[in-house]
Order: C-alpha cells, then structure tokens, then sequence
C-alpha cells in the first residue's frame, strides 16, 4: 500500500473536509450520540441506501422512542418497519441487542470491541461507529464504499478492511477521523461510485492514483 508524503496528507484532507462542509449529507442519525438511535440508523443502513432508510428511521423512533418502547414491543410491529426495507432478519436482532443492552448492561451501552461485537447482528463496522459516535473513540469503520474510494485513492486493488483502517489510523490525525471518515461515506455516495468515478468533480482528485484528472 502507497505511503502519501505528509504536506500531501494534510493536503487531501484539508479539500475532502472543505467539500464535505459544503456538500455533505444530513442525516438525523449523525445529529446523536445517542447509542440507541445509533444503533437503530446502523442496522437500518446495512445494505440500504442512506435516503431510503431517513423516512422509515424517523417513523421507527416516532413508534419506539426509547430502547424499552422498543423491548416492550410486539416483534411484528419492528417487523414491519424492517420489512419495508427488505431487512426482516434484522429486526429480531435489533429487537435482541436493544433489549441485551438494557437487561445485562443496564441500558448503557458497553465501550468496548469484545463486548459489543457479541451483540447479535453487531459485525465490526458497527462496533466502529458505535465506538466512534457514541464512545467518542478514534476508530476508523470502514465498509465497502470507504473500501472503493480508498482503493481508487491509494491505486491499491486489493486494499482490504483491515489495511484501510490501519491507513486511516496511521495517516488522519486523530481529531479529524470521525469526519474524514464520514466524508468518505458521502464522496463514495455522491462521486466516487462504484460504476462512476466523477474524478472532474472530486476533492481528491489532484491526489488520486487512478484519477482521470490528476496532474502529471
Ligand atoms: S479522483 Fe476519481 S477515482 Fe479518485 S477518489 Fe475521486 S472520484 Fe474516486
């Protein structure tokens, strides 16, 4: 994996986090530090496209606004929020890890990687938000978007998970990483997609490996 010189690090970051200020999203779930809607916005946004999920996440919190509305309910009303986003499986597990928390921890969401990736249906992207939005830990998450951004970026194919995160940890100052990272969700939304790199348009381009527009 390419090592980036340190002026063009701050560089890079500086133009991702000037064009994040500008362009990018809003989401309720990224106004909280709440573990209880973290967790219910991240479940929802497995696999499921972050505008899709806004409309049904915000119904959800209005019908289970707290973790124990939710522990109380009958699983074929969170069911049926689930359901509208071709995710049912998820709603038992989400229904299970909400009510684990409460009954085992009190209703205080554990800090800690081990524990938290016990909780069913809490794989390690999810621990890294949790950790980081709601711990307020420095963990880069990094899914499979961030994954095709930071490929295309470094001009590194066959970039995994585990590499990235060590490269986001090792080259992003600490007090910048939630939102680099988020940055990256919305770059890889908006511009950098899987089918179309829109390099004219993109911050990073000056410091791209495979970008079109990159200055020779
Ligand atoms: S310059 Fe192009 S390939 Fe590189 S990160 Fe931006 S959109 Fe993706």
């Amino acid at each position: 994996m390419s090592e980036k010189p340190r002026s063009e690090v701050v560089d890079w970051i500086d133009a991702l986090l000037s064009w994040f200020s500008k362009h990018g999203r809003k989401f309720p779930w990224r106004e909280t530090r709440d573990w209880y809607r973290v967790l219910v916005a991240e479940f929802m946004l497995i696999r499921t496209r972050s505008e899709v999920v806004e409309k049904v996440y915000r119904e959800f919190l209005e019908r289970f606004p707290t973790p124990e509305h939710l522990c109380r309910a009958d699983l074929r009303d969170v069911e049926a929020f689930f359901k509208r986003l071709g995710l049912v499986q998820r709603s038992y597990r989400l229904h299970s890890t909400v009510c684990h928390i409460l009954h085992e921890y009190g209703g205080v969401m554990p800090c800690s990687f081990d524990e938290l990736s016990k909780l069913p249906g809490v794989g390690r992207y999810v621990a890294h938000v949790l950790l980081t939005r709601v711990c307020g830990e420095a963990v880069p998450f990094v899914d499979t978007n961030v994954i095709r951004v930071l490929r295309r970026f470094l001009g590194d194919e066959h970039l995994d998970t585990e590499s990235a995160e060590r490269w986001l940890l090792n080259t992003v100052p600490k007090h910048v990483l939630e939102q680099v990272n988020t940055a990256l969700l919305d770059l890889a939304a908006l511009v950098c997609k899987p089918r179309r790199a829109m390099c004219t348009v993109c911050p990073l381009a000056s410091w791209c490996r495979t970008s079109a527009s990159r200055p020779s």
